[in-house]
């Protein structure tokens, strides 16, 4: 939806979905910590994971939500 090829650009609570499912079934994650690794929570077991960012560019399918405002400015509708 807001998935933009040319950069990734992720904030803490935002839900992503992931090409492959976790084993527990679940393909969609929640940020919980950024950097040069981005820390994702799965929302259907809680298992949490760390992977470089160039991984979840990789593997994400889709941001599903949102969490917090666009730092950049709140055009965002
Ligand atoms: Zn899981």
């Amino acid at each position: 939806m807001w998935y933009n090829r040319r950069m990734l650009e992720l904030y803490m609570d935002d839900v992503i979905r992931l090409r492959k499912p976790h084993p527990c079934g679940s393909y969609d994650w929640r940020v919980v910590r950024l950097g040069a690794d981005i820390g994702l929570r799965c929302l259907k077991c809680n298992h949490r994971v760390l992977l470089p960012r160039s991984d979840v560019e990789r593997r994400m399918k889709l941001i599903v939500s949102r969490g917090r405002p666009s730092p950049a400015g709140g055009q965002e509708p």
